[in-house]
């Protein structure tokens, strides 16, 4: 896989080189089936568990990018987004003649089914507000925090994926042989964490939160607002993008220059500002 850089306001696209560079661009509109990992699929072509590196381009202001891979899975590494995160680091960022453009919530967008809950609201910033209840060892959790606060690589990228030994068998059967091993996931059973140390206290619900910025990063543009989740997952959060992308008057197009300006509406821009160009702007990767 090599990420490659791209063009403002291309937005992020995978690109199958094993498939003539056969594009999916990560929108809602490709999201495939959805339960242990989140598929895009366009056309046919498939591209599986793009969470995790999504998270990673949101979370280090990554907006425009090109990811080339030549199999239709993106790789776990250690089911975390930490070796993405570092890669993109130690690459680097540029920062783009253009503004960056945000899905500012206007008003609020809910998906609830049975226990589980998944709504966005206005708010300032991208806050989340993460709830789970596993069964024990893990319990219940919650996790809160501001994606604007910078902190994503210190306090989400490192927070690992998990999974029930019991529930390897039936990974197998669905064909996600990855899905539980010791060198890609937090393994359990009923009387606690088989391959320890945790990373943090809390790392299930932190890699939830990973999950779900990774999830929204679908929705094509940078959230601004609140989201917040209980018992949710990766069929959950990609309905979200799903309703809220179809819901034209719950939210609008803003940006803004730098991370310490305001928003502005799109609706409130002069014509002329399309075109124009500044030194300050989003950011996209080189090569990592
Ligand atoms: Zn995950």
């Amino acid at each position: 896989m090599r990420l490659i850089p791209a063009p403002a306001g291309s937005g992020i696209v995978f690109r199958r080189s094993d498939l003539d560079n056969f594009e999916i661009p990560a929108t809602g509109r490709n999201v495939a089936k959805v339960s242990y990992a989140t598929s895009l699929m366009r056309q046919g072509v498939l591209i599986s568990t793009t969470e995790h590196l999504l998270s990673a381009f949101i979370g280090l202001g990554v907006d425009n990018v090109i990811v080339e891979i030549d199999n239709l899975e993106v790789p776990i590494l250690d089911g975390s987004a930490l070796p993405y995160v570092e890669a993109i680091l130690a690459s680097g960022v540029k920062l783009q003649r253009r503004k960056r453009e945000y899905l500012r919530i206007l008003k609020e967008v809910e998906v609830r089914e049975g226990s589980k809950f998944i709504g966005v609201y206005p708010g300032e910033g991208y806050a989340i507000d993460y709830s789970i209840d596993f069964p024990a060892p893990i319990g219940r959790s919650n996790f809160r925090g501001d994606l604007e606060a910078g902190a994503y690589a210190k306090l989400i990228a490192p927070a690992r994926t998990f999974g029930f030994r019991e529930d390897e068998a039936m990974l197998r059967d669905m064909g996600l042989i990855r899905g539980v091993s010791d060198s890609c996931a937090i393994i359990l059973s009923s009387d606690g964490v088989q391959n320890g140390p945790l990373r943090f206290p809390d790392e299930f619900v932190r890699h939830k939160v990973l999950d779900l910025i990774g999830d929204l990063a679908l929705a094509g543009r940078r959230i601004w607002g609140k989201v917040v989740a209980e018992r949710a997952g990766h069929a959950m959060h990609t309905a979200l993008v799903q309703r809220l992308l179809r819901d034209r008057s719950a939210w609008e197009l803003a940006h803004r220059y730098k991370d310490d300006e305001s928003l502005a509406s799109d609706a409130d821009k002069p014509l002329q500002a399309n075109g124009l160009q500044h030194p300050e702007g989003s950011l996209q990767a080189s090569h990592a």
